[in-house]
């Protein structure tokens, strides 16, 4: 899943004003942000096989360090302490605990079964959403969609420019993730992690940035 991870900071903006919507966004993208760095240093991988759409040549051979249910609650807490150690705000820790957790199982909704329960046990979960591009269209765009446009009629940005800014941010979003569910796999394995990781930090600080009243 993609931009549904962003639909879920928008959202968590409605339910909790105090928290940064950058914030919210990185809670929400958190063990992927993990993930780049885990593939990068070699502690996680994936394949890529030939094939049109993440669902087809997206291979999650090993994601059990950023990506099990267990290591995810792990991320959660320690995400959600760093936050209640910084502004002692204990509901928007916990919303911050539950944005995290929602990354789980949005993944487990949107991949194959290849989500872990935990590091080591070979219990995979997953609903392949994805492999249905029409679905995750529906599903995963209408969330998505939904979630942007009550956030742009319920907040008020301070200069035309950030109105730009927000629209622009949301239609390149939206253009890698249909890439992602329907174009061909990143040309080189070595650089997609290196790649990724760019453009989510970038996206992570654009949501600080569109952090409207
Ligand atoms: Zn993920």
């Amino acid at each position: 899943m993609f931009v549904g991870h962003f639909a879920v900071g928008f959202a968590a903006k409605r339910v909790e004003p105090r928290v940064s919507l950058g914030t919210l966004v990185l809670a929400a993208m958190f063990v992927d942000l993990l993930w780049c760095a885990f593939m990068i240093t070699g502690v996680e991988h994936v394949q890529f096989k030939p094939g049109k759409g993440a669902a087809n040549y997206f291979v999650a051979s090993n994601v059990e360090w950023s990506h099990s249910l267990a290591m995810d609650g792990l991320w959660a807490a320690l995400f959600a302490g760093g936050y209640f150690l910084c502004r002692r705000y204990t509901r928007g820790a916990w919303i911050l605990i539950l944005a995290v957790l929602s990354h789980w199982l949005l993944d487990v909704i949107s991949h194959r079964p290849d989500m872990p329960l935990a590091p080591g046990m070979h219990t995979y979960l997953g609903l392949n959403l994805w492999a249905s591009v029409p679905s995750a269209i529906i599903l995963e765009g209408g969330f998505w969609m939904l979630a942007v446009i009550v956030y742009a009629l319920t907040s008020h940005p301070r200069t035309r420019a950030s109105v730009y800014v927000y629209w622009s941010g949301i239609a390149v979003l939206t253009l890698i993730w249909l890439s992602n569910l329907t174009g061909p796999p990143p040309p080189d394995p070595r650089t997609a992690p290196v790649i990724s990781l760019a453009i989510f930090s970038l996206f992570v600080a654009w949501a600080y940035w569109m952090n409207f009243e």
